[in-house]
C-alpha cells in the first residue's frame, strides 16, 4: 500500500516535488514555530490527532461528548475492520524486515521462501486476530478473506521489491536491503504535545526516501482526510525541525475478491495547515469551556453517538 509504482514516483518527482519548491509555506505555519501563535496551543487541552482531523461529525460534538461528559461508545464494524487491515499491513512489513535481518542477504532465498509461505498460510498476525475476535461472528469470515487478499498483495509487493533490489545491487548489505525493501517506519510514535495534541500519537507510515507522511484509509474518500497527514507533518516539524511538504492518503477498497488502491498525493500547504489549526482550536475550546457545539443537521446513520444525540 505504501510503495510507489514507477508511474507514481514519476508523478511525485516531476509534478508534486517541483510544485512544493514553488509553493512557499509561511514559516509561522511550520510545526517548529510551536512556541508562537498560531501554532502555540491556545487551550490546555490535549486532543488525539484523529479527533482534530476527523470531520465525520460536522459540529465536532463527538469530541465534546467524549471529553466533557465522558460518553464512551463501542467501536463500529468498519472501525474494527480498518484497525484489522492496518494490523495486517504492519505485520507483513515487520515480518519482512525481521526475515531480512534474520537471514541476511546471503540467505535471501530463505527470506523469499518464508514470505511465500506467509502468503500461503492462514496467519494474519496476532493483532489482526485480536481484531477479528472483536467482530460479530456473522462478519468474521468475509473480513478474514479480505484481510488475506490484503496480506497477499503486500507480500507480493515486498517480494518483488527484494528481487528487484538484489538484481540491481549485487554488493548490497543486509541493512541496506532492509531499508530499501521496506523504506517506511510503520506506526511511528510521536509526541504531539508541542502543538496541543496527545503525547502518544502514532503515524501510519513515514517514508524517509520521499520525506512524506502516509495515511491509509479503508473508507470513502473525503476532503478532510488530508488533515491527518497535515497534522502529522506539523508534529514531525515540531519534533525534528525539518520541513515536510508532501502527504499521501492511501485508499484501499475491495471490489469482490480484488483489492483496489488509490493514492491521493497532496502538498501540505498553508490552506491545509490553517484548516488543521482552526479545527484544533475550535474543538479544544468546546472541551475547555465545556461549550456544546450543537447537534449536526445531517448526522450520519452509522454515528456511534446517535443514541446520545438523538435519544428518541
Ligand atoms: S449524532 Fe450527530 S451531532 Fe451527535 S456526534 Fe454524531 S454526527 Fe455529531
Amino acid at each position: 500500500m505504501y510503495f510507489l509504482s514507477e508511474q507514481e514516483r514519476k508523478q511525485l518527482l516531476k509534478g508534486l516535488l517541483p510544485k512544493t519548491r514553488r509553493t512557499e509555506v509561511a514559516d509561522e505555519l511550520r510545526g517548529w514555530n510551536w512556541p508562537e501563535p498560531p501554532i502555540e496551543p491556545v487551550y490546555p487541552v490535549r486532543l488525539a490527532l484523529y479527533e482534530v482531523a476527523g470531520r465525520y461529525c460536522p459540529t465536532g460534538r463527538d469530541v465534546y461528548l467524549r471529553h466533557v461528559h465522558g460518553v464512551k461508545t463501542e467501536p463500529t464494524v468498519p472501525m474494527i475492520q480498518g484497525a484489522l487491515f492496518h494490523a495486517v499491513i504492519s505485520y507483513v512489513l515487520l515480518q519482512t524486515k525481521r526475515l531480512i535481518y534474520l537471514h541476511g542477504v546471503e540467505r535471501y532465498r530463505e527470506v523469499l521462501g518464508q514470505l511465500n509461505r506467509l502468503a500461503e498460510g492462514d496467519t494474519l498476525g496476532e493483532e489482526a486476530d485480536r481484531h477479528l475476535r472483536r467482530l460479530p461472528e456473522t462478519d468474521r469470515e468475509q473480513v478474514r478473506e479480505k484481510a488475506r487478499v490484503l496480506r497477499d498483495f503486500e507480500v507480493t509487493q515486498v517480494m518483488a521489491r527484494i528481487q528487484d533490489i538484489l538484481v540491481r545491487q549485487p554488493y548490497i548489505g543486509t541493512d541496506s536491503l532492509a531499508s530499501l525493501a521496506v523504506p517506511v517506519v510503520v506506526e511511528q510514535k510521536l509526541d504531539g504535545s508541542f502543538i496541543g495534541l496527545s503525547s502518544q500519537l502514532s503515524v501510519d507510515a513515514y517514508t524517509s526516501l520521499e520525506m512524506m507522511i502516509l495515511d491509509t484509509k479503508f473508507a470513502q474518500r473525503r476532503d478532510f482526510h488530508r488533515l491527518t497527514t497535515t497534522g502529522y507533518a506539523m508534529v514531525c516539524e515540531a519534533v525534528y525541525e525539518y520541513p515536510i511538504n508532501i502527504g499521501c492518503v492511501v485508499y484501499g477498497r475491495f471490489a469482490g475478491d480484488r483489492l483496489v488502491v488509490e493514492k491521493d498525493f497532496h502538498v501540505i500547504d498553508d490552506e491545509l495547515r490553517q484548516w488543521f489549526l482552526e479545527e484544533r482550536d475550535q474543538k479544544s475550546r468546546s472541551v475547555y469551556e465545556e461549550m456544546d457545539p450543537g447537534i449536526a443537521d445531517n448526522c450520519p446513520a452509522w454515528c456511534s453517538y446517535r443514541t446520545t444525540c438523538h435519544p428518541d
